[in-house]
C-alpha cells in the first residue's frame, strides 16, 4: 500500500524513514503511532510532513468541534494571547467569567470550575460527590459507574472507568467504585446501598466504542437518583459541546444531571474542562479544589469561541442532518462490508463488525488519505468535525469502501 499523496514530498520527508533509533525513540512508548509526523490541518483536513493529505474522521479524538485551526478559534487565541496568559488562579479574569456565564445559561447549571482536561474534571466530580456526600449523606462516599466507561487516565478516574484489563495495571486503586453493566438501570439500582453517594455515566459510551444505551436509561438513572437522594454526575467529555446534535447529549432525555463534565470539544483543539453543578450539588469552598492553569484566560476565551459557534441553534440543527446523514451512509457501508452494523447519534458514530477488522481497516484507510479510529479491534469509530460536510462524508465513504476492498482482495 503507498500512501495517499496529493503533494510532493516536503525536506522533512526522510524524517521517519530511518531504519532504526529514530527521533520517535526519545518518547515513552505510551501508544503506537505510525510513522507519519503531522505538520499542519484545516477544515476536515490534515497534512503530515511528507505532503500526504488525509481526510480526518479522528480529529483529535472528537476535540477539534470546528476542525482543525478554523478561524473564530485562531481569532480567539491572537486577541487574548496579546491580551493576558496568565493572571493566576487566584483571580479574577473576564474569559473565564463569561464562559462560566455561557455555560450556566446554556445547560442550566448553577456553578462551574475549569479544569484543563477531561480526567481532572472527572476527578474533580468525583470530590465533588464525595464532599456532598460528607454534608448531605452520612459520610457516602460511594460512586456506581458501569463496565466499558472511559472517564480518564489518573488513578481515581481510572478506578472509576472499566475498561477491561485496567484493574490491573496500577493497582492499588483507591475504593469507592462499584461497576455495573452499562445501559441497565435495574442493574444500577441494585448496586445502591448506604454507602453510594452518586451514579456515574457517559450518556453514550465513547471510548467503549460509542455504546448506545437503550432508551430512556439517562432517564431512569434520573428518577433513581431523585428517590434515593443522589446526584447523578453526567460525564459529557466526549458526547457534550454538539457532538451529539444537542449541546449536551443528556438534553436527548431530558434529564439534567446534577455534575456534568466538559473537555474535548469544550476548547476546539486546545485543552480546557469544566465541572458544571447545579445548586444542590455544587457544595465547594474555597481551598476544596484549584488548578494552576485551570481557567486561565487563554483557553476560556478560546473555548468561549467555540461555545458561541457551536450552541447556535442552527449550528446544532446542522449537526443533526450531518449526523443523520453519516448514519444513513455508514448502514449502507455495514451493509456492503456484511456483519457488520452502525450505531451512533449526531457525529459519534461506529461500525461494529462481527471479527476483529478495525485495526487492519484502519491502516488500509490511512494508506489512502483517510483517518478513522478503531476503538476496539472489531469498532471502526468516526467522529469528524460537527461542520463536516455531506461533500466530506461522500469522500469518506468512498475511501472506506476502497480501503475495505483492499483487505479483501488481499
Ligand atoms: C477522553 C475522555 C475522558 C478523558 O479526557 P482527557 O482529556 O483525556 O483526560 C474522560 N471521559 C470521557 C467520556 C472521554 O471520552
Amino acid at each position: 500500500m503507498t500512501p495517499h499523496s496529493t503533494a510532493h514530498s516536503t525536506p522533512h520527508s526522510t524524517a521517519h524513514s530511518t531504519p532504526h533509533s529514530t527521533i520517535s525513540d526519545l518518547l515513552m512508548k505510551t501508544a503506537v503511532r505510525p510513522a507519519a509526523v503531522m505538520a499542519r490541518g484545516s477544515g476536515s483536513y490534515l497534512w503530515d510532513e511528507a505532503g500526504n493529505r488525509y481526510l480526518d474522521f479522528i480529529q483529535g479524538w472528537a476535540v477539534n468541534a470546528l476542525g482543525h485551526s478554523p478561524a473564530v478559534l485562531r481569532e480567539a487565541l491572537t486577541q487574548h494571547s496579546a491580551l493576558l496568559l496568565t493572571p493566576s488562579p487566584a483571580f479574577h479574569n473576564r474569559p473565564q467569567l463569561e464562559l462560566a456565564r455561557r455555560l450556566v445559561e446554556l445547560t442550566g447549571a448553577h456553578q462551574v470550575t475549569f479544569l484543563n482536561s477531561g480526567a481532572e474534571a472527572n476527578e474533580a466530580a468525583i470530590k465533588l460527590a464525595r464532599k456532598w456526600g460528607r454534608l448531605h449523606k452520612q459520610g457516602a462516599f460511594g460512586v456506581v459507574t458501569t463496565h466499558g466507561a472511559f472517564h480518564g487516565r489518573t488513578i481515581a478516574t481510572m478506578a472509576a472507568s472499566g475498561k477491561p484489563g485496567w484493574d490491573q495495571l496500577f493497582p492499588p486503586y483507591p475504593p469507592g467504585f462499584a461497576k455495573v453493566p452499562f445501559g441497565d438501570a435495574a442493574a444500577m439500582e441494585a448496586a445502591i446501598d448506604s454507602t453510594i453517594v452518586a451514579l456515574m455515566v457517559e450518556p453514550i459510551q465513547g471510548e467503549a466504542g460509542v455504546v448506545v444505551p437503550p432508551p430512556g436509561y439517562l432517564a431512569a438513572l434520573r428518577r433513581l437518583c431523585d428517590a434515593h437522594d443522589l446526584l447523578l454526575i453526567a460525564d459529557e467529555v466526549q458526547t457534550g459541546v454538539g457532538r451529539t446534535g444537542r449541546f449536551l447529549a443528556q438534553e436527548h432525555e431530558q434529564v439534567r444531571a446534577d455534575i456534568t463534565t466538559l473537555g474535548k470539544g469544550l476548547g476546539g483543539g486546545v485543552p480546557v474542562a469544566a465541572v458544571l453543578a447545579n445548586e444542590r450539588a455544587a457544595c465547594f469552598e474555597p481551598g476544596d479544589q484549584g488548578s494552576t492553569f485551570g481557567g486561565n484566560p487563554l483557553m476560556t476565551g478560546a473555548a468561549l469561541a467555540i461555545v458561541e459557534a457551536v450552541s447556535a441553534p442552527a449550528f446544532l440543527a446542522q449537526v443533526r442532518e450531518q449526523g443523520d446523514y453519516l448514519g444513513n451512509v455508514l448502514d449502507e457501508l455495514a451493509s456492503a462490508f456484511g456483519g457488520a452494523v452502525a450505531r451512533g447519534q449526531g457525529l459519534l458514530r461506529a461500525i461494529v463488525f462481527d471479527r476483529p477488522q478495525a485495526p487492519a481497516l484502519t491502516d488500509a484507510a490511512r494508506a489512502r488519505g483517510l483517518l478513522v479510529n478503531a476503538a476496539r479491534p472489531e469498532i471502526l469509530r468516526l467522529m469528524p468535525q460537527l461542520a463536516v460536510s455531506r461533500a466530506e462524508i461522500d469522500e469518506m465513504a468512498t475511501l472506506l469502501r476502497q480501503a475495505y476492498a483492499s483487505l479483501t482482495q488481499a
